[in-house]
């Protein structure tokens, strides 16, 4: 067929089949100038949300970038409302915004913190149960009282170093939006950023499993007042949507085994009253930090020079068996230092929560939600501060970091 025959039969059945021009989502909306920030915080769960508030209230033009749909991540989503440690050996060594987060929680949901001043073999009993449902609103109007900008169902599809910062191309349906910022966090679990920009990660070939949170009963579920139960969810990864997908729909399998197994042998009365939308994570990348925090240093209760939180729980490595605690030796507090949220090599870039630059053992008691949340907000003063002095996390004069984390209620090692 010659060409111009081929056009002519083209369009008339365009015309006929009324064919549209390829079309994507993100044509629809034309990306305009890019938006400016400060701070851009990635990934809104349990670290993410406390670095975005306290990037906020510290003065930063914050923007939050979640691809789910709520706050708190593990916390919330995961359905682990079940927060710890902020005491140890009968002090509190955890404050700030998680805490207040989580004190403001209990008390508007009339329920009771555990008593702290009686010391327990039992690290559990500090826990701090709390309603999954009111954290998670509770979390979003601190942000939003703060002036914390935040953009669900998205997740950066790229970013890029330009000169002071960096542009992040963020997309969602029907949005793709460019936006620049002098310093980015990475809180999204498992150092996605940090991934895309080809930075070193630390990942070890067996990782913890993962677990699906339910209920089984033949009452409501009751929020704030009982835990979930769980199933292991072997191999899940947090990684990518496929891996996360996998995991879901394992931890969903095993759930419904359950239920069935229950319903056979005559339990009548159980009904599913709780599942969680998707499987929890413990464990896939950590980054390879300016300083890695060892399981000797975290044993040892370490006081790094530019420690700028505390940590407390024993380290905890979940394996295909179940889990052996080991808890830590009386007074043993460990420290987290700065230079371990700071990618290696970086500049303008910081990470907070589970991805903390750590080996595996010091990892497993590191990544509980006391210290993820303690982590995010050394995290937002210190992004703020570098943002607001047109430097790097690294060059910000630490006492500065220090006093500005004291004044906004954290409690910092080793400082008055
Ligand atoms: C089953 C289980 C039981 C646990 N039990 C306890 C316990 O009893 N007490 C305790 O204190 N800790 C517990 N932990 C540990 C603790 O809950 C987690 O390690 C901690 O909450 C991790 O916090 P995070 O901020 O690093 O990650 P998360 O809370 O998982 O937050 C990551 C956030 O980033 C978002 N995100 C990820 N990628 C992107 C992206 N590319 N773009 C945009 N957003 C993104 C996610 O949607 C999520 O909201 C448990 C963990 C698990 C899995």
């Amino acid at each position: 067929m010659k060409r111009r025959e081929l056009l002519k039969t083209a369009t008339a059945t365009a015309g006929a089949l009324a064919i549209h021009p390829l079309a994507t989502w993100a044509d629809s909306v034309p990306s305009d100038a890019p938006q400016e920030a400060d701070v851009i915080v990635v990934g809104g769960g349990t670290a993410g949300t406390i670095a975005a508030i306290q990037a906020a209230r510290a003065g930063a033009k914050t923007v939050l970038i979640e691809h789910g749909s709520q706050l708190g991540g593990t916390t919330t989503v995961g359905g682990v409302a079940f927060p710890g440690l902020f005491h140890a050996w009968g002090k509190q060594i955890i404050s700030g915004i998680g805490w207040e987060l989580v004190e403001q929680t209990v008390t508007m949901d009339g329920g009771k913190l555990p008593d702290f001043a009686r010391p327990t073999p039992r690290h559990w009993q500090h826990q701090v149960l709390i309603n999954p449902f009111l954290y998670c609103v509770l979390a979003e109007e601190a942000c939003l009282r703060s002036g914390v900008t935040i953009h669900y169902y998205e997740f950066p599809h790229s970013v890029q170093e330009v000169a002071g910062g960096w542009l992040v191309e963020s997309v969602g349906p029907g949005t793709r939006r460019r936006l620049t910022c002098r310093q980015l966090i990475d809180c999204t679990g498992g150092a996605d950023i940090v991934g895309m920009l080809k930075l070193p990660r630390l990942r070890e070939e067996e990782t913890q499993p993962g677990s699906m949170l339910f209920k089984f009963g033949g009452d409501a579920f009751r929020a704030g007042r009982e835990r979930l139960q769980a199933v292991y969810v072997h191999g899940a990864d947090s990684s990518t949507s496929a891996t996360r997908t996998q995991a879901t729909l394992a931890g969903r399998q095993a759930m419904l085994k359950q239920l069935r197994k229950r319903l056979q042998a005559g339990d009548g009365q159980t009904r599913l009253l709780q599942m969680q939308p998707e499987a929890a994570f413990r464990e896939s990348y950590r980054i390879l930090g300016e300083t890695v925090i060892t399981r000797e240093d975290y044993a040892s209760g370490r006081r790094f020079e530019d420690a700028v939180c505390n940590a407390f729980y024993p380290i905890d490595l979940h394996t295909q068996h179940g889990v052996r605690p080991k808890p830590l030796a009386s007074g043993v507090v460990p420290t987290v230092p700065l230079r371990a949220l700071v990618p290696k090599g970086s500049r303008n870039l910081l990470v907070a929560g589970r991805s903390v630059s750590s080996d595996r053992l010091a990892n497993s008691g590191l990544r509980v939600q006391a210290s993820c949340m303690a982590m995010g907000q050394a995290a937002g003063v210190t992004a703020t501060l570098a943002a607001q002095h047109r430097t790097t996390p690294l060059d910000v004069p630490f006492e500065e970091i220090q006093r500005k984390l004291r004044d906004h209620g954290a409690i910092v090692p080793g400082s008055a």
